[in-house]
């Protein structure tokens, strides 16, 4: 898969340790929830098929039968990781007690199950309703832990749009190449299909981008730097992305295109979240990272592709773990 492969998920597994480690988040946490979030993050879409929900469901595959079309990507991802946790060779959890088992599967239940897209608004919502409720957040209540951290596990999996703007764009590309080989399929399959998951051009691609960042990115992103704050400085990437996008689309002439969005609904968009495909990956960008810069064209080369390990951003990313151990001290 272009986007849904290991990569994806050792990606969503470091942005969630640095959650954990970074941010007061890991201090309501205890030893086992927190392992736990590292192990659901990985796992979150293992043996992913390259398709949504919606495509499971419409061509009535068999995963879509076995889980009565009801978040099956996500049923699945779950399901598929605990068969092999249970594997001899494979089972990490074998010093667990049965209590500490039990604790941990919770977690990765219900957190693996909220990064289903159509949950994406009941989950914020409750979130909201959690952290400004009269009592405020609970950290002692077991509902709110596991609402945190779910939310947790969902911020990370939707955390490209916060990386540095050369690896956001080419995360980007990665889900477009994804979606449209979906609508492709669709198409021959005379399925239904979502016209703003088909990107065309990178000017389509980036009016996609930039509608999923004011409808979807800004709005959680808002919710948990106000919960974290130590995660402030994420609001700058995302604004620089956003307005590196604009740029991009602005150099479209206009198209009859419905699909590449601003006029998407939220809902639509909502759909997106880590499931997408599309055209030649040809792209623009500054080198520049995150401070925005000049815009140029150029072809995405192997450099550009093998990115997608994260082994750049996990190395900003580390250094920037240790300098926030070495300032807050030991957070658990
Ligand atoms: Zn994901």
């Amino acid at each position: 898969m272009p986007f849904h492969n290991f990569k994806h998920g050792v990606g969503v597994m470091h942005v969630s340790f640095y959650l954990i480690a970074c941010t007061d988040a890991g201090m309501c946490l205890n030893a086992i929830q927190a392992f736990a979030l590292i192990v659901s993050a990985l796992c979150h879409d293992i043996d992913h098929p390259g398709h949504t929900n919606a495509f499971e469901v419409n061509s009535m595959s068999d995963l879509a039968l076995f889980y009565n079309d009801n978040a099956v990507l996500e049923n699945h991802h779950c399901a598929t990781a605990s068969i092999l946790l249970k594997r001899q060779e494979c089972n990490i959890l074998v010093g667990l007690t049965k209590e500490e088992f039990k604790e941990l599967r919770s977690v990765m239940c219900s957190a693996i199950l909220a990064t289903d897209m159509s949950s994406h608004f009941t989950l914020l919502t409750k979130f909201r309703e959690a952290v400004h409720s009269n009592g405020g957040w609970n950290p002692e209540q077991s509902s709110d832990k596991l609402l945190l951290l779910s939310i947790l596990l969902h911020a990370a999996d939707l955390s490209n749009p916060t990386r540095n703007w050369e690896h956001s764009r080419i995360w980007a590309s990665l889900v477009s190449q994804e979606f449209n080989a979906q609508v492709r399929n669709e198409k021959a399959l005379e399925l239904p299909f979502l016209p703003f998951m088909e990107t065309l051009d990178e000017e389509a691609q980036a009016k996609q981008e930039t509608s999923f960042i004011e409808f979807i990115i800004e709005p959680m992103w808002k919710d948990v730097v106000e919960f974290l704050p130590q995660l402030q400085f994420i609001h700058d990437y995302i604004s620089t992305n956003k307005s590196n996008w604009k740029a991009i689309s602005r150099r479209s002439t206009p198209r009859d295109s419905a699909q590449s969005t601003p006029h998407a609904s939220a809902k639509s968009l909502a759909l997106r979240s880590t499931r997408g495909s599309t055209s030649p990956i040809s792209t623009s960008g500054s080198k520049q990272g995150s401070s925005g810069g000049e815009m140029r064209s150029r072809e995405l080369d192997d450099d550009d592709l093998s990115f997608a390990s994260g082994e750049q951003d996990l190395a900003g990313m580390c250094v920037r773990s240790h300098l926030c151990a070495r300032s807050s001290g030991s957070q658990r």
